[in-house]
């Protein structure tokens, strides 16, 4: 076992030498052969390859740095990550994905706009939630070709939208792996001008956790986003660790208040708290607010009156098929 720790310790020195501040660790997979067990072990190459690719998809996954060995019942899991991560790289090509809206209502009940969300058909596994094959494609980097594809589509989304009524609007949600890319600023630009929408119609939503990891290469890129004419909103508010003062600094039009903290409402009395700290402090930096995940009648009266505050939530809409929803609400 002597020589793995070598290895690990070389490469760790070597790359450190290379990279003054980043610290490099490897991690280390180990299938073997037993001669004597030729029943539970395979001898071909390929099989003992995919093996050992398993044992450091496990090493990976506890941490990073570490060595694990090949053992069947705990690649189960990895096989059928990988699987899974096969399958994605397939889903646009085989039509599997598909954007669904859900409806957001303005103070007064009137329709504002939709949230574009993403939906996986898989062939044989059914419907697979977003929840679970977005972090996937994020840690792939698969994300970026996939978040582009949403984006054409929720634009031209936008643009029936549009015509219908030039106030209506359009959010995306945006992984911090792609804002984060120098390209994405050229590839949104292109995308706006193919559609011809009006770019204030556009929201982009996203996460409180790009400031946390890049706060400065954020800052740029939601300026340059801003300098489009778009808009920009913190998806899942509250829920982060990040520090508020990116909301003084950068360009941010909206908060969307966290459904965690819509479901105790009117009754409970730290999240009933905690919403009107967020809308307090929203309409002192002239924010617009967005309610999500509003199932009853009582969520949605907590907001009646308060004028900047719009509603999202199956209380008025589940997220459905694009045709559909044209034919439900612009109709
Ligand atoms: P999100 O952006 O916060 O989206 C809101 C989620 O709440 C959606 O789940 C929506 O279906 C659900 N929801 C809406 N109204 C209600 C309600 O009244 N009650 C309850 N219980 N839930 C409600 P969904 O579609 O499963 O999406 C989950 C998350 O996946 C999204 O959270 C978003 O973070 C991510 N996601 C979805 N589509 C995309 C995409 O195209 N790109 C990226 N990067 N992330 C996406
Ligand atoms: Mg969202
Ligand atoms: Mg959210």
């Amino acid at each position: 076992m002597r020589w793995i720790q070598h290895i690990q310790r070389a490469i760790r020195a070597t790359l450190s030498a290379l990279a003054a501040s980043h610290q490099a660790t490897a991690s280390i997979g180990i299938a073997y052969y037993d001669p004597d067990c030729q029943d539970k072990f395979p001898a071909r190459p390929g099989d003992m390859l995919r093996m050992a690719e398993l044992a450091v998809r496990s090493a990976k996954a506890s941490g990073g740095g570490r060595l694990a060995f090949y053992d069947a019942e705990t690649s189960r899991h990895a096989e059928d990550a990988l699987q899974l991560e096969q399958d994605l790289g397939e889903a646009l090509e085989r039509a599997e994905l598909y954007v669904v809206l859900q409806a957001q209502v303005a103070p007064g009940g009137l329709l504002a706009g939709a949230e574009a969300l993403l939906r996986w058909q898989h062939a044989t596994r059914g419907a697979i939630s977003p929840g679970q094959f977005i972090p996937l494609a994020e840690d792939t980097g698969q994300i970026v070709q996939i978040g582009a594809w949403v984006l054409e589509q929720a634009l031209e989304t936008l643009a029936v939208m549009q015509r219908h009524d030039p106030d209506l609007t359009v959010s995306v949600n945006v992984s911090p792996v792609q804002i984060l890319r120098a390209e994405f600023i050229d590839e949104v630009a292109v995308q706006l001008e193919r559609t011809a929408v009006d770019p204030s119609g556009l929201i982009l939503e996203i996460t409180e956790n790009v400031f946390m990891d890049e706060p400065h290469l954020a800052g740029e890129q939601l300026g340059a986003l801003r300098a489009l004419g778009i808009k920009i909103s913190i998806d899942d508010f509250g829920t982060g660790y990040s520090s508020l003062t990116y909301l003084k600094r950068l360009p941010v039009h909206e908060l969307k208040i966290d459904q965690s903290f819509i479901k105790g409402l009117p009754d409970d009395a730290a999240d009933s708290a905690l919403v009107k700290i967020i809308l307090s402090a929203a309409g002192e930096l002239k924010l617009r607010v967005v309610a999500e995940g509003v199932e009853l009648p009582s969520q949605a009266q907590f907001f009646e009156k308060l004028p900047n505050v719009f509603l999202q939530g199956f209380l008025f809409d589940r997220p459905i098929a694009v045709n559909q929803w044209y034919e439900r609400w612009l109709q």
